[in-house]
């Protein structure tokens, strides 16, 4: 090959450099490229062509100046034409070439000269060089992966220095710019030092790669097995959960679309959900917005029972579970009309107050069954925790909804009938006032938008129907305004035998499977346990000793075969029952100095109590016992001055009450005596003491005293009465100003009493002291 200049058409290449003796396969996309290419095969042989890199890889329309000025001559082996007039041609370098007077028309031309490689000098140091070249590309191509290593075959077979330089050149993933480098440099030793050079650093490249490579491939490990694990948990909870195999977050989507949720509640939903999904399953918070999602998709959401209120019917379920109380029935008929009228409970909250066992809690139930509602029970016993109405937040591990939400929740609608029981035994302490969360409950204008804690979000209340219950009227202020109060005060002994026969002993005969044939009790067995086995204003003790005589009986029955049947009469109370608990009665069978018979009034209903006054030689001075309340023993001072003003004109000697000093005692320290109604008890009994008159033992007394001499009014006239009555008292001492609240006293309690009012001492022991 001669080295005259010549011109052929030159092709730009922009991302690879080409080596002399190297074959490269060459993509022709630009149009200029591809006429170049056409030209040359019209040009000389046709089959060559001149080639040479661009310098700026990114330029898409190069001018000469953008070209090397040294690329290679090539041969062209094979072309192949690809679809949009694209070729893909396989070229040989054969030359480098030092190019010339590039022409820029529709193609480009330009004139070469060839540029062989330098003379060798020093033929050792360049194999040397070229040994430690090689050495270094093996360890490259071993690392790089990306070359193929029959090429450390060839280069081995190999001896020729341009051909291995110009080989590993065209092997090696450096910049364009190091290897157009190469191709230029004539020189073989400098092209050997060039190529160690490179090789090192791609190797440190390598290197570098190698151990990000590591890394995210240990990384990846890690994420493969988290997921793997993850996975598996799954199928495990899964399988735990009774290898239900529809999704659980489907199941919640589902129930979160197709439940009446407010808007409110189902963004919250969706919400949280959503971060449900993206937890790990087994972590703690994961059960909680789990337990979250569940109780909040649990509550019915404006679900509610078809109620009807059929007052006819409520008159007839009301009659049917319980016996008397015909006022408070038809009070409760009354309320029940009006809210059938009304539709929405916007009045006040009915509270039946009352002691235990007068059949509160059953009249709430049969007030649900009448309305066709569902009965839910909220004990508010000792509830002192605003939290236990309305919640726990949910961030508290094992926190929960309040009780009202729950209570909703089991009822499955939004309207039952809640009772409210034992409203009188909240205590506020510093977790907060249970009552005020109460009053919100049932405040009409709040409880459309009730939040509960736990919840967060507003829930409907305004479809229950709140009834309270209370031993007492030891209740809040604010409560009391919002409550239309029924109270209900006790049965009198006939009553307490009607409710017994027919209510109680077929409820405890069917509780404990034994028929009426097989245990019957006689009706004066029924007294006996009212006077001798309970002491009570309502029905609760009674029913449980029925319930202890059913089970006894029962018993009898399943040990001895051949007795079927059962008869109860008084005597047989004692072997079933144990030794009676109670005196019945007047405790007295005479007329007795110095002791009286008072009345009091408790949140278990009435109850008689027993004033003692006895006096020894001392210094005029009174104590009490019987562990009496302040005011009770302020009501004992006050007695004795109202008697020292008017020991003159009671015929009492000056001496008999100055050397003498009294001892006022009350019995039975279990019932709790305080309050200023037994005043004038207390003087009829001090008065008997030092007057030695007998007090007449049919008569029991209420009423507060004053220093000057008049009877107050006092409170529970009606338990009272009901007490007198069933301890067989014949005549009672009332204040003058509580005849008006003899209305409110059953007719048949009257009946077996007499009933005197009074309005000053003078009165009292006139009725009261046997002449
Ligand atoms: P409270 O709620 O007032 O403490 P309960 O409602 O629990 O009382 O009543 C105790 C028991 O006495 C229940 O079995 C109830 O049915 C019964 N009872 C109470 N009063 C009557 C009544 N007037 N007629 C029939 N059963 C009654």
């Amino acid at each position: 090959m001669t080295n005259e200049k010549k011109t052929l058409p030159l092709l730009a290449l922009r991302d690879v450099v080409l080596f002399p003796g190297t074959i490269t396969p060459i993509f022709i996309g630009r149009k200029k490229s591809l006429k170049s290419f056409l030209a040359s095969k019209k040009t000389g042989d046709g089959q060559h062509i001149l080639i040479t890199a661009q310098k700026q890889q990114e330029i898409e329309v190069p001018k000469p100046k953008d070209l090397h000025n040294i690329g290679v001559l090539a041969k062209v082996i094979q072309t192949v034409k690809l679809p949009n007039d694209n070729a893909k041609i396989l070229v040989e370098a054969v030359n480098r070439v030092k190019l010339s007077n590039i022409h820029d028309r529709e193609i480009f031309t330009s004139d070469y000269v060839l540029m062989p490689d330098e003379e060798i000098t020093d033929l050792e140091i360049l194999n040397n060089a070229l040994s430690t070249v090689i050495e270094n590309f093996r360890e490259y191509a071993k690392s790089s992966k990306r070359i193929n290593l029959e090429i450390l075959d060839i280069l081995n077979a190999q001896n020729n220095p341009s051909y291995i330089t110009n080989v590993i050149s065209a092997h090696l993933t450096c910049k364009l710019e190091d290897k157009q480098n190469l191709l230029e440099e004539t020189n073989l030793k400098k092209r050997a030092e060039i190529l160690t050079k490179i090789i090192a650093t791609e190797n440190s490249h390598l290197d570098a790669e190698q151990s990000v490579q590591q890394r995210v491939k240990k990384q990846i490990e890690k994420t493969q097995r988290d997921f793997y694990l993850n996975e598996q948990i799954k199928a495990l909870q899964k399988e735990l959960d009774g290898g239900n195999e529809k999704s659980d977050f489907f199941d919640l989507e589902k129930k979160i679309k197709k439940l009446k949720l407010s808007k409110e509640a189902k963004e919250k939903a969706e919400g949280e959900l959503k971060k449900l999904k993206i937890m790990n399953p087994m972590s703690s918070e994961s059960s909680v917005i789990r337990n979250y999602l569940d109780t909040l998709l649990e509550m019915p959401w404006g679900k509610l029972t078809k109620a009807n209120v059929d007052i006819n019917k409520t008159e007839e379920i009301l009659g049917r579970d319980h016996y008397g109380l015909e006022k408070i029935k038809e009070r409760i008929v009354e309320y029940l009309s009006v809210l059938k009228r009304s539709k929405k409970i916007k009045g006040p909250i009915l509270c039946l107050i009352g002691p235990p066992g007068v059949g509160k809690t059953s009249l709430v139930k049969s007030i649900a069954e009448a309305m066709d509602r569902k009965y839910v029970k909220f004990a508010l016993g000792g509830v002192r925790d605003e939290s236990e109405i309305r919640g726990h937040r949910k961030t508290y591990l094992g926190s929960m909804p309040g009780k009202i939400i729950n209570l909703i929740k089991k009822s499955k609608v939004d309207n039952p009938v809640m009772l409210l029981d034992e409203i009188d035994k909240m205590n506020a302490d510093f977790r907060g006032d249970p009552a005020s969360a109460l009053l919100e409950v049932l405040d009409p204008e709040q409880n459309t938008h009730f939040v509960d804690h736990y919840l967060e979000v507003e829930y409907n209340l305004s479809d229950i129907v709140f009834i309270a219950t209370a031993n007492s009227y030891n209740l809040p202020r604010a409560l009391i305004d919002r409550m239309e109060i029924i109270n209900i005060a006790g049965y009198i002994e006939e009553e307490k035998i009607q409710i017994a026969k027919n209510h109680l002993v077929p409820k405890q005969l069917k509780l404990h499977r034994v028929t009426p044939e097989e245990l019957k009790i006689t009706d004066d067995t029924i007294l006996e346990l009212i006077r001798y086995y309970t002491k009570e204003s309502g029905v609760r003790s009674l029913e449980r000793e029925i319930g202890a005589i059913a089970r006894k009986v029962l018993t009898k029955i399943l040990k001895d075969k051949k007795k079927k049947s059962f008869t109860i009469k008084p005597k047989d109370l004692e072997e079933l029952l144990g030794i009676k608990k109670y005196r019945f009665g007047l405790a007295e069978t005479e007329h007795q100095i110095g002791s009286t018979t008072g009345l009091a009034y408790t949140e278990a209903g009435g109850d008689l109590l027993s004033i003692e006054a006895a006096s020894f030689h001392g210094k005029g001075a009174i104590k009490s016992t019987g562990k009496l309340g302040d005011v009770m023993k302020e009501s004992v001072e006050a007695a004795y001055s109202c008697f020292l003003v008017r020991a003159k004109s009671l015929g009492v000697k000056e001496k008999d009450y100055k050397e003498y000093d009294i001892h006022l005692h009350v019995p039975e320290g279990a019932t709790p005596k305080d309050g200023p109604s037994a005043g004038i008890a207390i003087y009829t009994t001090l008065v008997s003491l030092m007057t030695k008159s007998p007090v007449d033992r049919n008569v029991a007394m209420t009423g507060e005293i004053t220093l000057r001499g008049k009877v107050l009014p006092i409170g529970g006239l009606k338990e009272k009465l009901l007490a007198a009555s069933r301890g067989g008292i014949k005549k009672v001492l009332i204040p003058e100003d509580n005849v008006k609240d003899l209305k409110e006293v059953p007719d048949n309690v009257k009946d077996t009493l007499k009933i005197i009012p009074v309005g000053t001492i003078e009165q009292v022991l006139n009725e009261a002291l046997v002449k």
